[in-house]
């Protein structure tokens, strides 16, 4: 692939100029550019929160890095670049930056050539997600060392490289690769005519004081189906009109983006139905819990989230499995079926599939949190709950108010493989009110 002549930005002071190296595989996403622009996009975000600038581009699409033999003209071009020290117009060049390690190298032979390269000048740096390393120190060496031969990291920084390419999709303000969303035609940028002006007759008749269940009712009557065939519900109406994408707000992972400069919401290309102040009238309609779990800056989260909680903790637990670059997975776990006497149900990360938790482990942490049996505990609440909570009369419903009325959520650590016993620990509640109280405690 050719290197891209045309850098994002020249050299400033102060920062340490980069080269950007993005590569895609032979099989990645059929070879299109937004898998390397993607990398690009994201290498220049982590070289700007590193003090680094990218002064030029280097591009392998559609090329493979674990045969022996495959050819990477932009991988050759960045070494010999490197090795000068200066890119075109003889601009200096201290470093690179890639959205992981095994973008630049896979075997040994293009590790030692990289290493070469890179550290035959001091003062060079490398650039990834994770950080800034100085390549010249013994440590880096072992850090690359050991992400050659970390076979069990491949399938991490896989999916680290999906998800950064979702965000980096979501940044572009594209729809969304899933099914078609109710309101748009297959382009999902053109508004489909009939249910756009049901969804902002939906939506004007919700300010107005109207039932969804009423909508949804109309709906059906006029031979309406969600654009995979369903019978429209009063949960689907209200996941419709409550989607960011509705006034063309983007959202991923359920989090509303923002601009990272100007800290205003990223805006899709799709035609929007109604203007963002409908939108964020409607959303105020409705409780909280009524559309989607709320995530960072107060936004409406992800629709499509199943209407009834099927186990009492559902909704409530977030994965506590490290990734490899750090930070938590914090996806939320899902519940299902267990396969002992003992586990019944389970709550399990589909993420990164590296936390699964006892349903009735949490269930008991979780009850030992609300009505501890030592201790004075973090809250007191009526004996009157404890009571009906411990007998058994208290339904599900109640249960999972009485939990959301004490805890944000739950951050549930994976658990020992091989350590049968249950460790209420691993459920680390995150209190409501987190201001109030000293510092958080582990159940039990
Ligand atoms: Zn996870």
């Amino acid at each position: 692939m050719r290197v891209i002549h045309n850098a994002p930005a020249s050299a400033e002071p102060g920062l340490i100029p980069v080269a950007s190296y993005a590569r895609t595989s032979e099989d990645f996403r059929k070879r299109d550019s937004h898998g390397v622009n993607n990398q690009h996009r994201i290498n220049e975000r982590s070289a700007r929160a590193h003090g680094c600038v990218v002064v030029a581009m280097y591009t392998d699409n559609g090329r493979g890095a674990s045969r022996p033999g495959s050819e990477r003209p932009g991988f050759d071009q960045l070494l010999a670049d490197l090795k000068k020290g200066i890119v075109y117009e003889g601009k200096p060049l201290r470093g690179v930056v890639s959205v992981a390690d095994d973008r630049l190298y896979r075997r040994v032979e293009d590790f030692a050539r990289f290493f070469e390269a890179l550290t035959c000048r001091p003062g060079r740096v490398q650039v990834d997600q994770d950080g800034i390393r100085d390549p010249h120190t013994k440590e880096a060496l072992l850090h690359a060392v050991r992400s050659l031969a970390a076979a069990g990291a491949e399938t991490e920084s896989r999916s680290r490289r999906v998800r950064d390419w979702h965000w980096s999709r979501a940044v572009d303000g594209m729809p969304h690769s899933g099914p078609r969303p109710f309101g748009w035609q297959e382009d999902r940028i053109t508004l489909h005519p009939v249910e756009a002006a049901l969804v902002r007759s939906a939506i004007e008749g919700r300010l107005n004081g109207k039932a969804v269940r009423a909508v949804a009712r109309e709906w059906r009557e006029l031979g309406v189906t969600g654009t995979r065939g369903g019978l429209p519900k009063a949960q689907t109406v209200t996941q419709i009109i409550t989607a960011p994408r509705v006034c063309g707000y983007r959202a991923n992972h359920g989090t509303l983006l923002l601009d990272p400069d100007s800290g205003s919401p990223i805006v899709g290309q799709w035609e929007p139905i109604v203007s963002p102040e409908q939108w964020r009238a409607v959303c105020a309609t409705f409780e909280a819990g009524s559309r989607s779990a709320l995530r960072g800056g107060g936004a409406p989260g992800r629709t499509g989230e199943k209407a009834t909680p099927r186990y009492p903790a559902s909704g409530f637990l977030r994965c506590g499995a490290e990734l490899a670059g750090g930070g938590a997975c914090d996806q939320k776990l899902g519940g299902g079926k267990g396969r002992s006497a003992r586990s019944p149900y389970t709550y399990a990360c589909k993420f990164c599939g590296r936390c699964a938790v006892s349903g009735p482990l949490v269930d008991r942490a979780i009850e030992e949190l609300l009505f501890p049996t030592s201790g004075a505990g973090r809250v007191r609440l009526p004996r009157a709950i404890e009571q009906r909570w411990k007998s058994g009369e208290m339904g599900f419903d109640e249960r999972r108010k009485v939990i959301a009325s004490v805890f944000t959520c739950f951050v549930v650590r994976p658990g020992v493989k091989g350590n049968q016993a249950w460790d209420y620990s691993r459920v680390t509640p995150v209190w409501k009110w987190a201001d109030r109280v000293a510092s958080p405690v582990h159940a039990a």
